[in-house]
């Protein structure tokens, strides 16, 4: 049903009606990676896309959209100096895969894009734990079906649990199924990006921005926990990279993984503003410290692409919202 409304809504040409109504609004597009499809566990999820898919889009982006630096996107919107259709790319995390395949397609044509770095991830080597959790329930003996509800059911109610609980459970996890990924560097499905690449990605426009230190959802630590994440993070940022992005992305970045106090703290601490994960676009009236976009996970399909980059998929998501009160 979803599939053909998707359809529907791009060859009737609404798609192209609302990117037209929109047109006055900043997209931030939100990736986290891209690497070739594999059978099994690892990206069942789809939040890696296929090269092919990657490069389609941004052909597409090229085509539909100014795409602009992030940074610049940002003070062009609250200086009322947005151009029409203004587009800006961001890749949270900071996987290695940024660089083997999506890298190759942003620098053939040119687009700049900001990637977001977990820094004990890309700087110390800890996998993220969504990584751990895959990896382990990969070891076993049930079939990938049963493996991906599994990894399914684990990881929404491990995103409930205070930090330490989390950790604590994935350990359990981990000792349990006889696998453990304890350096992020010894799969390189879940590696991170080295330091000479992201010299080499910055040479070609490629902005670096703070992400935490270790992923934690911010409203669920202390506040002097939460301002040691972010301060370190963009410490560690500042010294290793030389195009610095002002703006921080919020892990998991849904309603309620942050707080006013933190806002606060992310503004004492020099952040020109903040994204989330929420779906949508942003106006000149928008919060600087909530900015919205639009995650395009999973859209290897064209149909769900358009769905997603011109509005619709959103639309539905609210729908669904008031549809269930
Ligand atoms: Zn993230």
């Amino acid at each position: 049903m979803k599939r053909l409304i998707y359809r529907l809504w791009r060859l009737g040409g609404f798609a192209a009606l609302a990117r037209f109504l929109a047109q006055r609004r900043l997209k931030i597009v939100l990736y986290h990676g891209v690497c070739p499809s594999v059978e099994g566990l690892f990206n069942y999820r789809r939040k890696f896309i296929a090269p092919q898919s990657f490069e389609r889009q941004i052909t597409y982006f090229t085509r539909h959209y100014t795409i602009l630096p992030l940074d610049e996107a940002v003070m062009r919107l609250y200086a009322g100096k947005l151009p029409p259709r203004a587009l800006a790319i961001t890749f949270d995390d900071g996987y290695r895969n940024n660089y083997e395949y999506a890298f190759p397609i942003l620098k053939k044509y040119g687009v700049p894009a900001t990637v977001f770095l977990a820094t004990d991830f890309v700087f110390d080597n800890t996998p993220l734990w969504v990584d751990r959790l895959e990896h382990a329930t990969a070891h076993g003996s049930e079939s990938v079906y049963e493996k991906k509800g599994m990894d399914n059911r684990m990881r929404s109610e491990m995103k409930t649990l205070s930090e330490a609980e989390k950790i604590r459970r994935l350990e359990a996890i981990e000792r349990k199924r006889g696998a453990a990924l304890t350096d992020a560097r010894a799969d390189v499905r879940y590696a991170p990006l080295e330091p000479h690449m992201l010299e080499e990605m910055q040479k070609a426009g490629i902005a670096f921005g703070a992400h935490t230190k270790s992923h934690p959802i911010l409203s669920r630590i202390s506040l002097d926990d939460a301002r040691t994440e972010i301060t370190e993070s963009i410490d560690v940022v500042k010294n290793i990279c030389t195009l610095v992005s002002r703006v921080f992305a919020y892990p998991n970045g849904q309603p309620g993984d942050w707080t006013n106090d933190i806002e606060d703290m992310l503004i004492k601490h020099d952040f020109d503003s903040a994204l989330t994960t929420v779906e949508g676009t942003n106006g000149a009236s928008a919060p600087r410290m909530r900015l919205k976009r639009i995650s395009m996970d999973d859209t290897d399909d064209w149909d769900s692409f358009v769905a997603a980059e011109s509005g619709l998929r959103g639309i539905l998501q609210e729908l669904k919202k008031v549809w269930s009160y």
